[in-house]
């Protein structure tokens, strides 16, 4: 992808542009018979019979119904896509936007799902401009589809739509939307698709209901009780003409089948503990259930366990008597008293001392509780919803957690993923928190430059949603107005970007698409981009040997790890072993 980023192909009637040679995309499909393997590059793939999956098809259509089988068919084309785009910003990274983009419409191609021309292409990716035509020839889900139900009145390749929106939403880092407006199944020769930023289709919501999941998301109270049947669109993008602290945004299967068992148990009082790292929005998810269910009138009453001091968390949560303790000079309700009718959300469950585990196993038991320095009894009518970002499986077996607690509370297990796990749902949350600051700090910034969203999609993410929520914020401070965010305004507090995006190009220069990548932070900058920006012909004019240039560079990167050779290695992009081999080959 090459930094200027627009480009613009005005195509006459009949005209193609050509794609380029698909020699990088075929060489990473590879067949491993021996291991039962197919990868293209590090996924696994699998060859399938189009009859079977026709079958499939019309299984689905006739259990789930016409649009919940199109909703869950475009979902899983949306989840293909998203994976395809990361490749595209691997492989392609050094070449002009429309080579770069090619390798969603060739991948498509080279996974035999349909032959792609492309009629009209106008792409900005720092601007945010997009808009694009492509023709489908010989689409396998028309095939499918016309074999079981014939000629009708829609478009019916809901897969392949699917995946070039999560393809092209993914490589814009901001919600793109296609639409098939001609379709074989509808009698046309061959299917016709337009792609436009999601918020430039007008009645876009006709489309986006099928890659949402669930209604619920990003439906604020208010559009609820003004009787709105109808939900909020849940591009963040649209999403915004209804600001809500509710919004829950991705496309991710992972994020999906959460929002799905959210939805099933929302209706009971069945108490729901929520597994995830810190930072993955258990919070967000306690809300939503909340404001789902039956109790939604009712106060929802967080609390953070690991927040209080241990000596006072039961009085934080069962309230306390006057006189209970010095400094008890009035009598106050607990949190359990206060969300009366409701919800409590008690975070962090994992860290309450044990005599506040037998209050709560008591309070979920019977109902009841008991204030600090009281004799009374009070029963309680709460939902308990918990968290947890520690295994409490672990914490039963060191004799932590009591085991009676962790079954009253593991009724209704949700997991939700990390966010290295989703990576589909990156680029929804990088374009809803863009939007959100740029509201906050009034800045004009118009979004982020390519080689950031390549690092972006690359990066590991240990703090998951909150730490891209924090750079983001900061990116919007930094960028300058009506700029770009670039890598710069996002990684700076030394956070380490995977070497995989430093690519070499054919030149073998490496491409800077990343100015602190692992490699380069091992190297320094002046080492990577020497000052001919071409470190192998620096190299190759030095007087440095090949042994003592990898001695030079095994060195540096145990020096910059500080002695930790796992990370060494990972900035090196070889494993531990390899490198400890390294090691000890030198020495020896
Ligand atoms: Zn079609």
């Amino acid at each position: 992808m090459t930094t200027s980023g627009a480009e613009l192909l005005d195509l006459k009637d009949g005209d193609t542009e050509k794609f380029p040679e698909i020699d990088d995309l075929a060489s990473r499909l590879k067949f491993s018979p021996s291991t039962g393997h197919i990868w293209l590059d590090d996924r696994r793939m699998i060859l399938m019979h189009t009859p079977s999956i026709g079958a499939l098809r019309r299984e689905l259509i006739e259990t789930l119904g016409l649009e919940e089988a199109r909703a869950l068919l475009t979902r899983t084309g949306y989840a293909s896509g998203a994976s395809d785009a990361e490749l595209a910003a691997k492989v392609r990274a050094d070449m002009k936007v429309f080579d770069a983009f090619s390798v969603g419409p060739q991948l498509h191609a080279l996974e035999g799902i349909v032959k792609v021309e492309c009629q009209a292409f106008d792409v900005d990716v720092e601007r945010g401009k997009f808009y694009a035509e492509y023709l489908w020839f010989d689409s396998f889900e028309d095939e499918v589809h016309i074999n079981e139900f014939g000629i009708g009145a829609d478009p019916v390749c809901w897969m392949q739509i699917g995946y070039a929106t999560g393809y092209s939403t993914v490589f814009m880092g901001r919600p793109i939307l296609f639409r098939e407006v001609e379709c074989r199944s509808m009698g046309h020769q061959r299917c016709l698709i337009i792609g436009r930023p999601a918020e430039e289709w007008e009645d876009a919501e006709e489309d986006l209901k099928y890659f949402r999941a669930h209604a619920f998301a990003n439906r604020s109270p208010k559009t609820r009780k003004d009787g709105d049947a109808e939900s909020v669109p849940a591009t963040p993008q649209l999403a915004e003409q209804h600001p809500s602290r509710w919004d829950m945004v991705g496309a991710s299967a992972g994020f999906n089948v959460a929002c799905h068992m959210l939805e099933r148990v929302a209706g009971t009082d069945a108490t729901v503990l929520f597994l995830g790292e810190s930072g993955v929005g258990k919070e967000m998810f306690a809300r939503n259930l909340h404001r789902i269910s039956k109790r939604k009138d009712e106060p929802f009453i967080a609390v953070n366990c690991a927040a209080i001091p241990e000596n006072l968390v039961e009085a934080e949560l069962f309230g306390v008597e006057k006189g209970a303790f010095t400094g008890a000079t009035a009598s106050k309700p607990g949190r359990f008293e206060r969300a009366e009718g409701g919800t409590l959300f008690l975070d962090e469950v994992g860290t309450l001392a044990p005599s506040a585990q037998g209050k709560l196993l008591r309070a979920l038991q019977e109902g009841e509780v008991e204030r600090v320095g009281d004799t009374r009894v009070r029963s309680v009518d709460v939902r308990v919803v918990a968290a947890t970002n520690v295994d409490l499986k672990n914490a039963v077996k060191a004799g932590e957690f009591r085991e009676d607690l962790f079954f009253r509370l593991n009724v209704f297990p949700i997991h939700i993923l990390p966010l290295r796990e989703r990576k589909a749902d990156i680029p929804l949350l990088l374009n809803h928190f863009l939007n959100k600051f740029r509201r906050l700090h009034g800045q004009a910034v118009t979004g982020f430059s390519e080689r950031a969203i390549a690092a972006l999609l690359n990066y590991h993410w240990p703090g998951n949603i909150r730490e891209l929520e924090n750079m983001v914020e900061r990116g919007v401070i930094l960028a300058a107005s009506e700029g770009v965010i670039d890598i710069c305004h996002l990684f700076t507090s030394g956070e380490r970007i995977d070497s995989s995006i430093l690519a070499i190009s054919k030149t073998g220069s490496l491409d800077r698409s990343s100015e602190t990548s692992g490699l380069e932070a091992v190297l320094g900058a002046e080492g990577v981009a020497g000052s001919s920006g071409n470190v192998i012909d620096d190299i190759l004019q030095s007087d440095l040997r090949f042994d003592e240039l990898e001695d030079r560079l095994l060195n540096a990167a145990v020096d910059k790890a500080d002695g930790n050779l796992s990370e060494a290695a990972r900035l090196l992009g070889i494993t531990r072993p390899q490198l400890a081999y390294r090691l000890k080959k030198r020495q020896g």
